[in-house]
């Protein structure tokens, strides 16, 4: 029954073996936990850094090994934050549960840096390490640190604005990244009071949840006042620069307060739009935040764009320029019962 496990790493070989083997499928019906792999697997298509991960996972000698309900136990571990590092942090523990004795060294992050609350560590081996040498805590690859004095552990997931770089050796001393995330809204966009709550909660679960599977996200535009988006209308039509909009004032949803636009950090932590970023998982991730997504529209498409107006249409944003007139961005967020 072990001997499947080896092939449930790469899914996408088995279609190649169906005409000869369709008796001997009957005979081997997949295990839960192969089933459980092929739905992350699926569900991670548009993330093939998720989906590389989750093959190192399930190709691990010590995984294979564990019993059928302890791999299901471990996919579900992965899928709560699917990256790179949780697969590692997996494999130690699939090396400790088969040896209690083991101490693996895949547990915790080799080096790495992580700035929480406004202080930066240095990580050795799993301890951070403060700006004073001192030891200030521990951190684990599935990315529970614990700082000292403190009583529990939390999550470097949990805050959109933590840093936290996770590198791990192999096993020729080169250092590689298990991941690496920059604050996701540095500036503090998202605390603007011009925006909606109900909108600013769902980028936020966007975010967490797309940094959880390793993509490095940010905000870079929010809130945009009429005025502002007719100069953007203006730009490459009767003022220089090339055409960015075609929304003229009050016919964007960032007027009212509801639309965002994300995009990807690059290396050093500033905004980038990368042809090879997972756009299409980002978009996946906010309809199921119950977001409009513009990397769907017809026509025209915008992959940074998200906006929320349940009810209404992504062109009917016009249609909430009187109440604006009257009263403003509450008056807005009132008719949509927001
Ligand atoms: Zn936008």
């Amino acid at each position: 029954m072990d001997s499947v496990n080896g092939a449930s790493g790469s899914s996408g070989s088995s279609s190649t073996q169906d005409s000869q083997s369709v008796s001997q499928a009957a005979q081997t019906a997949p295990t839960a936990a192969e089933t459980r792999a092929q739905e992350l697997d699926d569900e991670l298509e548009n993330n093939p850094q998720a989906t590389a991960a989750l093959a190192a996972l399930t190709a691990d000698p010590n995984y294979a090994q564990l019993s059928v309900e302890q791999q299901v136990q471990a996919l579900d571990a992965f899928n709560a934050a699917p990256n790179l590092a949780t697969a590692t942090y997996l494999q130690g523990v699939a090396e400790q549960t088969l040896d209690p004795q083991a101490t693996p060294t895949a547990l915790t992050p080799d080096a790495g840096t992580l700035t929480l609350d406004g202080q930066t560590y240095d990580i050795r081996n799993g301890e951070l390490i403060g700006a004073d040498g001192q030891v200030a805590g521990s951190i684990r690859n599935d990315g529970q640190v614990q700082l000292a004095g403190e009583t529990a552990p939390r999550s470097v997931y949990d805050d959109i604005n933590t840093r936290v770089q996770l590198r791990e050796a192999d096993a020729a001393g080169q250092t590689r990244n298990l991941v690496d995330l920059h604050a996701a809204d540095p500036n503090a966009r998202l605390d603007s009071a011009d925006l909606n709550r109900a909108l600013t909660q769902r980028v936020e679960s966007v975010i967490s949840r797309a940094r959880r599977e390793g993509m490095d996200m940010r905000v870079t535009d929010t809130y945009r006042s009429v005025a502002e988006q007719n100069a953007l209308y203006a730009q490459g039509r009767t003022a220089p620069g090339r055409i960015v909009t075609n929304a003229t004032g009050g016919s964007s949803w960032h007027n009212y307060g509801l639309a965002a636009d994300i995009a990807f950090n690059d290396a050093r932590g500033q905004p980038s739009w990368p042809e090879n970023g997972n756009w299409d998982r980002y978009g996946e991730i906010a309809v199921a935040n119950g977001l409009e997504w513009g990397g769907n529209w017809r026509g025209i498409t915008d992959r940074p764009h998200v906006e929320y107006h349940p009810g209404l249409g992504a062109g009917e944003a016009r249609t909430m320029l009187p109440a604006y007139r009257q009263g403003g961005l509450q008056q807005v967020w009132n008719n949509l019962g927001l």
